[in-house]
């Protein structure tokens, strides 16, 4: 087959605005960053950068973990090196299951050879603190793992009660923070979690590629007392640190432009404050869901319960899901995601993450959405939801 460098019309993309689940828009500066010159991954000025950025994840994490790292591959990465590197098969695990997330830990749980107990909630509320008392209490589990922002429904899982239950049954803490971290407080040592990881495409403005971890001293113990070697050599953390220390062993090459993005990433986070960048999440998100329920849409989720990063609205009663997202993409350049599982066709999920929690964003999408659903026969159009949202947002 015979390739030019010109005919490669499947790279030259849409540069499609990413208002989806994730990905999410990458900041200019950190594309930038991405396209510099590569240096050894041994060399002085990559491992000066590789320290700047485990001491700013520390600060996005709330953390003073040592083992704080991005682990080299996408958030499942990040939920596998969780679980295999403190699970042992016969280990009992609950798992909180309340969507795809949470599905996704307890099979992986399970596929380590852990004796894997579950707790439910319908999708689109958040686990009952009660339930997983009463879960750990007769499981005696070496780990809890629970999903912080469950991407599949828009939901935000309150993390205190769930430390505090794992405290009491002497149990380890497993979050899932792909959805959050950046775009919402993840407390790690003020809760005392004990294994928090996630991804850089979602609030980190960052392509995928990296999984962010932190790992408490009370788990680095539980790993250092495995009785048999990590399964996975890739995902063994007790190598991976001995690169990321000062020993700077050889474990496996890293991401070299991945840490350069990451690092201008956080930085930017940083730079604007992580209360700012906090404070910016929640207001357009409070100002994207006032336009929408003004175009109708009913959101799936409870006021408490939901998330700052994705906004989850029902799709009104005859209209077609698919057919409106792709006049979003087709006409508007905009992606926004669909519904998974029990809520296929059911809901649109509306990601302002990271970069793309932007004011200009939620208005152009409200304007967009307003029109193609006034031509689907819905709602009153798009001067209503813009003009709803711009009286309801926030300072901030
Ligand atoms: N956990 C959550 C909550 C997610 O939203 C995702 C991805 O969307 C993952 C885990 C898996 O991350 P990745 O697709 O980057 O491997």
């Amino acid at each position: 087959m015979s390739f030019t460098l010109a005919a490669a019309p499947c790279r030259q993309n849409p540069a499609r605005l990413l208002l989806g689940p994730g990905p999410s828009p990458v900041h200019p500066r950190v594309l930038a960053a991405l396209a510099e010159p590569v240096l050894g991954h041994l060399d002085p000025c990559f491992l000066a950068i590789m320290a700047e950025t485990r001491d700013l994840l520390r600060q996005v994490f709330g953390t003073e973990n040592e083992l704080t790292i991005p682990v080299s591959g996408t958030g499942s990465a990040g939920l596998e090196a969780s679980l295999v590197n403190l699970l042992e098969p016969g280990d009992r695990a609950v798992v909180g299951v309340a969507g795809v997330f949470g599905e996704r830990l307890a099979e992986v749980a399970a596929r380590y050879g852990a004796e894997v107990h579950t707790v439910e909630a319908e999708w689109g509320r958040p686990l009952d603190p009660d339930a997983v008392r009463r879960a750990a209490r007769a499981a005696n589990p070496k780990l809890i793992a629970v999903v912080h922002a469950e991407t599949s429904t828009g939901v935000r899982q309150d993390l205190a009660p769930i430390a505090a239950i794992a405290r009491e049954c002497g149990a380890l803490t497993v979050v899932d923070a792909v959805t959050s971290l950046g775009g919402l407080e993840v407390a790690v040592d003020e809760l005392g979690l004990d294994f928090v990881y996630s991804g850089t495409q979602k609030c980190l403005s960052c392509p995928p590629g990296l999984a962010p971890v932190t790992v408490s001293a009370r788990a680095r113990e539980a790993i250092a007392a495995r009785r048999r070697p990590v399964a996975s050599w890739y995902l063994d953390l007790g190598l991976v640190q001995r690169y990321w220390s000062q020993e700077r062993f050889y474990h496996h090459t890293a991401p070299v432009n991945m840490i350069y993005a990451l690092h201008e990433a956080l930085g930017l986070i940083m730079a604007e404050g992580l209360a700012a960048v906090w404070r910016r999440h929640a207001a357009n998100a409070a100002g994207a869901l006032a336009g929408l329920a003004a175009l109708g849409l009913e959101p799936l989720v409870a006021p408490a319960e939901r998330l700052p990063s994705l906004v989850v609205v029902k799709v009104p009663a005859g209209v077609d899901e698919a057919a409106v997202r792709a006049a979003l993409r087709e006409r508007y350049n905009i992606e926004i995601g669909g519904g998974l599982g029990p809520l296929k066709g059911r809901v649109w999920r509306i990601g302002l993450m990271g970069h793309g929690s932007r004011w200009q964003h939620v208005t152009f999408l409200l304007a967009a959405l307003g029109e193609i659903l006034a031509a689907h026969g819905c709602g009153p159009g798009p001067g209503e939801a813009v003009a709803a949202a711009v009286a309801a947002r926030p300072a901030g």
